[in-house]
C-alpha cells in the first residue's frame, strides 16, 4: 500500500514528526532503527526535557514519545531500513526484502557518537561514562572527570564541565590538540584543566552494580605503559557521525555526512523528502531542539504533501 509519509527514525525527531503527522490525518509508518529510541536510550537521567521537573530516565522519555504518537495511530516498527530509492516517486524504502512506496519521506535518522569501542565502556554508559557533557555534566559537581579526545568537542566540553567538575583531565592520544587555537588556549590556560598528552584509554574500571566507574587505565601511546587513572566520570568527546549511509548519492549531504536543509525549513534537495534532528544538526543536537525540528517536518511534510493534491 502506498503511503502518505514514512518516517525513518525514532529518536525525539522522528517520534515528535510520527505525532504530528499522525494527529494530521498522515497515518505515518514509523521504521525505528537499529536503537529504537535513538541516542537518549543510552543515557540515565535526563534532566533538560522541559516538562519533567524531578528530570526522566532516557528510555522511559522515549517510550513516551512513542505512546504518544502511538495514540494518534502512528504505526511503528521495530525495523531497520535497508535501502531507499529517491529517484522517483512515490519513494521506495525497503525494510529487508519488502518494499513500502510513499509519496513523501522524513529521514530523522540521527547522528552516533563515536565510542571507544570497549567492552568496560559499553558496560558502564550511563554509570559515569558518557558522551555528551551538556546531558550529564550537572551529575558530576565537585568530582574530577576525564575527557578523551582533542578536537573542538573535547574542548568545549573540558570547558563546559569546570562549571561543575573540580578537576577536568583531558586525554589526548597526540602531544598536539586538533582544535582551534582560541579553544586551545582557553583549555591550556584553564586552572581546572589539565591536559595529559600521548594518552589513550586502555579499559573503564567500575561495577555498574555498586557505584559505577571508579578510574581508568590509561596508555602512553609513546612508550606502550598502562597506568591506573582514578576519576568519577569519563566523557568520550572523539566526535559524533550522522547516520546518512542510506542516503549517499541521492540526497545532497555536507562534507561531514551530514543532511542539508534548506535554510529554515526541514527540507532537502530531493522535493517530499525532509530531514530533521541530528542528522541534519550538528550545532546544538539536544532532544528539544531535534523534537522542534521533528514537528517542522512533520508541518513541512502535511504543507507539501496538501500542495501537490
Ligand atoms: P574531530 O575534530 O574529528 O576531533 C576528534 C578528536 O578525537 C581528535 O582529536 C582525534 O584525535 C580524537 N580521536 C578520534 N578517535 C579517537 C580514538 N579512537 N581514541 C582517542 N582519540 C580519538 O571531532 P569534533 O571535536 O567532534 O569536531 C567535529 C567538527 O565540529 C570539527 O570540524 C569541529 O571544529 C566542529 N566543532 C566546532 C565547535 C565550535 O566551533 N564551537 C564545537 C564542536 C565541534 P587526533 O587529533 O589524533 O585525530
Amino acid at each position: 500500500m502506498k503511503r502518505k509519509v514514512i518516517i525513518i527514525g525514532s529518536g525525539p525527531a522522528g517520534l515528535t514528526a510520527a505525532l504530528y503527522t499522525a494527529r494530521a490525518s498522515l497515518k505515518p509508518i514509523v521504521f525505528e532503527g537499529m536503537q529504537p529510541g535513538g541516542q537518549l536510550t543510552i543515557t540515565t537521567d535526563v534532566e533538560n526535557f522541559p516538562g519533567f521537573p524531578e528530570g526522566i530516565m532516557g528510555p522511559d522519555l522515549m517510550d513516551l514519545f512513542r505512546k504518544q504518537a502511538q495514540r494518534f495511530e502512528a504505526e511503528t516498527h521495530f525495523l531497520h531500513v535497508d535501502k531507499v530509492d529517491l529517484s522517483s516517486r512515490p519513494f521506495k524504502v525497503w525494510v529487508n526484502d519488502d518494499l513500502y512506496e510513499s509519496e513523501s519521506l522524513i529521514i530523522a535518522t540521527g547522528a552516533s557518537a563515536r565510542l571507544l569501542g570497549l567492552e568496560s565502556e559499553t558496560k558502564l554508559m550511563g554509570y559515569g561514562v558518557s558522551a555528551c557533557a551538556t546531558c550529564d555534566g550537572f551529575f558530576y559537581k565537585d568530582k574530577h572527570v576525564i575527557v578523551v579526545g582533542g578536537g573542538d568537542s573535547a574542548l568545549e566540553e573540558s570547558i563546559y564541565l569546570t562549571k561543575f567538575a573540580s578537576k577536568v583531565t583531558l586525554i589526548h592520544r597526540r602531544d598536539e590538540l586538533r582544535g582551534s587555537k582560541i579553544m586551545q588556549d582557553r583549555v591550556i590556560k584553564h586552572s581546572k584543566i589539565t591536559v595529559k598528552w600521548n594518552s589513550t584509554v586502555d579499559e573503564m574500571v567500575g561495577d555498574p552494580q555498586s557505584g559505577g566507574l571508579t578510574g581508568v587505565v590509561l596508555k602512553d601511546t609513546v612508550t606502550g605503559d598502562l597506568s591506573d587513572f582514578s576519576c568519577d566520570g569519563v566523557f568520550i568527546a572523539i566526535g559524533h557521525r550522522p547516520n546518512s549511509d542510506l542516503f549517499k548519492g541521492q540526497l545532497d549531504l555536507k562534507e561531514n555526512g551530514y543532511i542539508i536543509t534548506k535554510p529554515g525549513s526541514t527540507y532537502t534537495s530531493v522535493e517530499g523528502v525532509f530531514a530533521c534532528g541530528d542528522i541534519q544538526d550538528s550545532t546544538y543536537r539536544q532532544a528539544i531542539t531535534a523534537a522542534g525540528s521533528g514537528c517542522s517536518a512533520a508541518i513541512d511534510a502535511e504543507r507539501w504533501l496538501e500542495s501537490q493534491e
